[in-house]
């Protein structure tokens, strides 16, 4: 439900005319599948991995008969691009606290991210603290604050200016101190002195390490689903800096670039976990690949 609502605007690009694309009177032909191919790179699935599927899917569509059953091989062809999920869901609250650093680009939605899990976390029933390490803008320190006092979990903070790095390692001392489950740990995300960013999350993630050792448990990146396949590109950067471990995908309920969670997935060994379906606490998902195209095709 939560999944075909948010996905509507990718779902009438992708198949403005689904049911006149898979309608029982199509027959299988070179046009029908020129349309399928088109509809998949304007829903920003990307070129290389659209023709990769369209080669496989034109190849064993010789052998089929009707329109639905192009649809399924099409959705198998697909779901072939995800990464197995793993079957049995992962072991909870082994480590404590568990540390996640939120890093992304300003703009992308992080903050939303990382207000949305303290919420979703906390519903869980886990203990959650924020530490509020984007200390470069005074209006970031406060939105975050605004986040934590929404989902009723307590901050770390410092001024801003501050270093960020001293403010991760209060927040790690003090979840420690209070016995939290899990630390978020919000970052900067200033693309325009790349370097610097790039160095001040490096530190971060090594004054983590000094306090508590195998922390940070998750370098989680949050990106924008509107901005198609610069994401990748935003994602491989980070993660030759910092190592991402997970993504999270944002705004994918106003954008038609929805194929850009296959693209993600079909391109990048990191796992695709969670995604964004609107500005509100609760409108984040855990990713299921299975859903998600069930949400796009049917
Ligand atoms: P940051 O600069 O990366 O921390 O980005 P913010 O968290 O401030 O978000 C930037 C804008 O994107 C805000 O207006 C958010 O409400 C909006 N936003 C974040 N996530 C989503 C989402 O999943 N869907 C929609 N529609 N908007 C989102």
């Amino acid at each position: 439900g939560r999944f075909k609502q948010g996905l509507s605007r990718t779902r009438d690009i992708l198949f403005t005319d689904i049911d006149d694309l898979f309608s029982k009177k199509r027959v299988i032909d070179d046009t029908l599948l020129e349309e399928i191919e088109e509809s998949l790179i304007m829903a920003d699935l990307g070129v290389d991995l659209c023709l990769k599927v369209m080669e496989n899917v034109s190849r064993k569509s010789k052998k089929l008969s009707t329109a639905n059953e192009l649809k399924d091989l099409l959705k198998a062809e697909i779901q072939a691009l995800f990464p197995g999920e793993p079957s049995a869901p992962e072991p909870t609250a082994v480590v404590k606290p568990r540390v996640i650093m939120v890093v992304g680009v300003n703009g992308t939605g992080k903050t939303t991210t990382l207000g949305k899990l303290a919420m979703k976390f906390t519903n869980e029933g886990q203990k959650v603290l924020i530490a509020a390490a984007d200390t470069f803008r005074a209006a970031a320190i406060e939105q975050v604050s605004e986040w934590a006092r929404r989902a009723n979990v307590g901050i770390v903070k410092h001024r801003d200016g501050a270093d960020p790095a001293a403010v991760a390692f209060d927040g790690v001392e003090a979840a420690i101190a209070r016995g939290i489950d899990v630390l978020l740990i919000d970052t900067a995300g200033r693309l325009h002195t790349q370097k610097n960013l790039m160095e001040e999350l490096k530190k971060i993630k090594r004054t983590i390490a000094k306090r508590l050792p195998g922390a940070p448990h998750e370098v989680l990146m949050v990106l924008d689903a509107t901005t198609g396949q610069n994401a990748i590109s935003q994602a491989k950067l980070f993660n030759e800096a910092v190592g991402v471990t997970a993504l999270a995908l944002t705004k994918l309920d106003g954008t038609a670039k929805g194929g850009i969670a296959v693209s993600i997935s079909g391109t990048m060994e990191i796992p695709l976990k969670y995604i964004g379906l609107g500005e509100g606490i609760n409108d984040l998902q855990e990713f299921n690949s299975q859903l998600f195209i069930n949400a796009l095709f049917d």
